[in-house]
């Protein structure tokens, strides 16, 4: 894990070859410039190989992602007796001491450790796409709502703009947590916020601001798992151009 030391930036994950390093299968990288240059102006990364941590070394067999007896599995190309699917599931577990402070994660496409979606997968002779790297999906299930993208969806103007603005509503998120939550603060978050989740959905953000206003009463530990499920899912929603709200800024 190599992290830089820039303190007044968002921290986020990514995945190590895309910053350049030395750590695929066959020694080389995948460095993406808008990643480590363009985000790196507003991102503070720290980089991470699943696949190097779980000690497979580099250089190193290639692995695949397989469905067998409807079971999807890690193993290598060549020793296909060899599973890595349990290693990278306790890897992943084992870096939630960093994966909890983060607010966003850059993973590689395609990886069976790190890939989000449409991962090959061998089943026989038979390959579909539907697979989701290993280390990745354990961290999804864990911190469902970290956002999450690939080079992939980065290089798409409108998805790249809804990971970056997604990544500093969590990061107000996080920080709000961080100060003792309470419903106050709550209300004044979703005030800031309510015309950026209107850009994404008017019917669904009018739902949550009612839900909000009658919630007085209740758990306020139980409503803020509720709060973050519905606004990350109205945030996924990629909104009309024309609705397009400025990424960064929330409403003071
Ligand atoms: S995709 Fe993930 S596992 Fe593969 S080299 Fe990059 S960081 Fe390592």
């Amino acid at each position: 894990m190599a992290q830089t030391d820039e303190p007044n930036k968002i921290p986020v994950g990514v995945s190590s070859c895309l910053l350049g390093e030395h750590v695929r299968y066959d020694g080389g990288h995948r460095h993406d410039t808008y990643i480590a240059k363009t985000l790196g102006r507003y991102f503070k990364f720290t980089s991470f190989c699943p696949e190097v941590n779980i000690g497979l070394g580099i250089p190193r067999e290639p692995i695949k992602l397989v469905n067998e007896d409807r079971k999807k599995r890690c193993v290598g190309t060549i020793n296909t007796d060899q599973d890595h699917t349990e290693p990278l599931i306790q890897c992943a577990d084992q870096q939630a001491h960093w994966h909890k402070d983060i607010c966003g994660y850059i993973f590689k496409k395609g990886s069976p450790s790190c890939g989000i979606e449409k991962v090959e997968v061998f089943r026989g002779d038979q390959v579909t796409y539907d697979g989701t790297g290993i280390y990745a999906a354990r961290l999804m299930e864990k911190f469902p709502h970290l956002p999450i993208a690939d080079e992939a969806r980065l290089g798409n103007t409108h998805q790249s703009s809804n990971f970056i603005q997604r990544v500093f509503i969590y990061h107000r998120w996080q920080t709000l947590l961080a100060n003792e939550l309470c419903w106050e603060t709550l209300t004044t978050f979703h005030k800031q916020h309510e015309q950026i989740l209107i850009s994404h959905n008017e019917q669904l953000t009018g739902q949550l601001s009612l839900l909000l206003k009658q919630s007085g009463e209740s758990d306020l530990k139980l409503f803020q798992e509720v709060y973050i499920d519905k606004m990350t899912a109205i945030l996924k929603i990629i909104p009309p151009r024309e609705n397009n709200t400025d990424t960064l800024a929330a409403k003071n």
